[in-house]
């Protein structure tokens, strides 16, 4: 997983042309064996397995740091975050 064409760990799937936020994602969103069934999730399955799509890119799972609410409703939200 080399593949860094996109800003920071950022990478967008050849195979569906879904973007996603992290190579941890794109490897979630992978799934059936290798060389056998080894295809893309669908949007639906992504979701099913927790993933969710955050403003376009998919991310592995809803957690605190990223949730796109928090920095719209309070402004320190992220600040205080990245102080821990
Ligand atoms: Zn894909």
């Amino acid at each position: 997983m080399t593949d860094r064409l996109l800003s920071g760990d950022r990478n967008q799937c050849a195979g569906c042309g879904e973007m996603f936020n992290s190579s941890a994602a794109f490897d979630k969103h992978r799934t059936g064996a290798f060389g056998v069934d080894r295809r893309c999730r669908t949007p639906d399955e992504m979701r099913k397995v927790g993933m969710s799509n955050d403003g376009g890119w998919w991310i592995t799972e809803k957690n605190q740091r990223f949730a796109p609410d928090m920095d719209g409703l309070t402004g320190t939200t992220i600040a205080s975050w990245a102080a821990r």
